[in-house]
C-alpha cells in the first residue's frame, strides 16, 4: 500500500507560540503512529522549534525555502537550515506566494535544492478559476513543466505534487471544494505530464494530495473516489479535533 501523507498548512498562524504548541500537542496526542501515513505540521517558521520540541510520531514542515543554503539573504529562509531543525517537508511554490510575485523560475530552483538535499519537496499547482472558455489543464501543465525543469531524475523519489485549485482554498470569500471526480481528473492529468516529463517510474510514484477546502466531513471522499495519495489541509489544520478527525478518516481508507 502506498503511504498517504496528510500535511496541516498553518500559514500565518496561530498568533503566539503557546497556541501553537497547544495544538500541536493536542494533535500529536491523538495520532498513532504508522508507516503507512505521514502526519506532518508546517508551521510558522518561528515556531518551528517548539513544534518540534512538542512532537514525535507528526513530522515537521515548512511552508516555503530559499534555494541557497547561508549567506547574504537579508528575510530568507534556507532548506539547510530547516534540515537542521529536522524539517523533512518543504511546501514550494503555494498559491499564495505565487500571488505575491514567485515565478516558476523561482520555484524551480527551490525544487531543485530541496529535493537535492534530499528532502520532501510538495510542489503546489492549481488554476485561478475553472471556466469553460479558458484552458485551466495549460496553467497545471506549465507550472509544471517549469517548476520541474532540468530536476535529475535520481531526486524524483521525494517529489511531491498538492493539486490545489485556487478557487477552492477557503480562505476566499466564494471558495467552494473541489469534487473528487475533478480531482481524479487532474491527477490524472498530472501524472501524465510526469510521465512526458520522466517516465513511467515517477509518473506512477510520486504521491499527488489534494488541497481546498478540505474538512473532517469532505476527506475521505476525496482520498476515496478521487484516488489521491493524501491531502494538503489549511483552514482546518488549525483546529485539533477537526484535523485529527481528518486524519482517522484517511487512516482508515
Ligand atoms: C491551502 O491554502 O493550502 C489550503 C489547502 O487551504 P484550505 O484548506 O484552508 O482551503
Amino acid at each position: 500500500m502506498a503511504k498517504k501523507i496528510v500535511i496541516a498548512n498553518w500559514k500565518m498562524n496561530p498568533d503566539s507560540v503557546g497556541r501553537a504548541i497547544r495544538i500541536a500537542k493536542e494533535i500529536e496526542n491523538n495520532i498513532h503512529s504508522s508507516k503507512n501515513l505521514d502526519v506532518v505540521i508546517a508551521p510558522p517558521y518561528v515556531f518551528l522549534d517548539s513544534v518540534r520540541l512538542t512532537v514525535k510520531k507528526t513530522k515537521l514542515g515548512a511552508q516555503d525555502s530559499f534555494w541557497e543554503d547561508v549567506g547574504p539573504f537579508t528575510g530568507r529562509i534556507s532548506w539547510h537550515q530547516l534540515k537542521r531543525l529536522a524539517v523533512q517537508y518543504i511546501i514550494i511554490g503555494h498559491s499564495e506566494n505565487r500571488a505575491l510575485g514567485e515565478t516558476n523560475e523561482e520555484i524551480n530552483q527551490k525544487i531543485n535544492a530541496v529535493l537535492g538535499a534530499g528532502m520532501k519537496a510538495v510542489l503546489c499547482v492549481g488554476e485561478v478559476e475553472r471556466r469553460n472558455d479558458i484552458v485551466f489543464p495549460q496553467i497545471i501543465q506549465e507550472e509544471l513543466s517549469l517548476g520541474l525543469k532540468n530536476i535529475k531524475k535520481r531526486f524524483l523519489k521525494n517529489l511531491v505534487i498538492a493539486y490545489e485549485p485556487i478557487w477552492a482554498i477557503s480562505t476566499l470569500k466564494k471558495a467552494k471544494s473541489d469534487n473528487p471526480k475533478n480531482v481524479f481528473e487532474m491527477s490524472i492529468l498530472i501524472r501524465k505530464e510526469l510521465l512526458k516529463m520522466f517516465g513511467k517510474k515517477t509518473a506512477f510514484s510520486t504521491p499527488i494530495l489534494y488541497g481546498g477546502s478540505v474538512d473532517e466531513k469532505n476527506a475521505a471522499e476525496f482520498v476515496k473516489l478521487g484516488k489521491v495519495d493524501g491531502l494538503l489541509v489549511g483552514g482546518a489544520s488549525l483546529n485539533a479535533n477537526k484535523f485529527t478527525e481528518i486524519v482517522r478518516k484517511v487512516s482508515g481508507l
